[in-house]
């Protein structure tokens, strides 16, 4: 695996860089946001590791023209504790997953281990569901309506429309669409699942959230 870490903080990078070279992961630093779209472009990385906070462009913005590139690169952002609001503009510019900082290196690995494999994995067929066909290009089809996802929305309502009628457990989708064998934790899949209504507004869907029981995805109107 290779990894792109954008942090201006030396002597995190200088830890990282350390620990994943034990751990066989080949990792290349960029100090600043112009230097990471320099090195994005290369196309080098499996994975993005992107700090927010940086010294010239903000780490967000670093996203947002990546992302207006088509660069399909998994992007895990560090952020700070009390960063919220930076937090899901980041996930809405298409961040794939965030940590807070202080994180444990474990959860560092593992989550970029997640990313990696999902990145690698085959894309899906088109998906028929009634109205809704999910295209493997991330677009979904409402009828004459074409909404763009990002890949996370797209691996998320691709899951919960195959188990369609059903209270799917949130360790499932933990395990299934983001690869976690852990409860990661955070709210990363009610930001993706807010964004996805967003999306969906109008369409013949609703997706509920069941408190302490999972998420149902249900076609509606007579779809099937
Ligand atoms: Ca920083």
């Amino acid at each position: 695996m290779k990894v792109l870490l954008v942090e201006d903080n030396r002597r995190l990078v200088d830890a990282l860089v350390r620990g994943l070279a034990e751990e066989q992961v080949e990792v290349t630093a960029a100090h600043d946001g112009g230097a990471a779209l320099v090195e994005v472009r290369r196309g080098d990385a499996d994975v993005v590791i992107l700090d927010l906070g940086l010294p010239d462009l903000d780490g967000v913005d670093v996203l947002r023209r990546l992302r207006a590139e088509g660069r399909a690169v998994p992007v895990l952002v560090l952020t700070a504790r009390d960063a919220v609001e930076a937090r899901v503009d980041a996930l809405e510019a298409g961040a794939d997953d965030y940590l807070v900082k202080p994180f444990a290196f474990a959860e560092l690995l593992a989550r970029l281990r997640a990313l990696a494999r999902r990145a690698a994995a085959p894309r899906w067929a088109s998906l028929d569901a009634g109205p809704l066909v999910l295209e493997p290009d991330l677009t979904l089809r409402i009828g004459t309506r074409r909404v763009a996802l990002s890949p996370r929305e797209h691996a998320l309502l691709g899951y919960l429309l195959r188990r369609r009628g059903e209270v799917v457990p949130r360790a499932d989708i933990h395990r299934e669409v983001f690869d976690y064998g852990f409860d990661p934790g955070t709210n990363v899949v009610d930001v993706h699942l807010a964004h996805l209504r967003k999306k969906l507004a109008g369409a013949p869907v609703t997706i509920e959230t069941i408190r302490g029981a999972g998420i149902r995805l249900a076609l509606t109107e007579g779809a099937t």
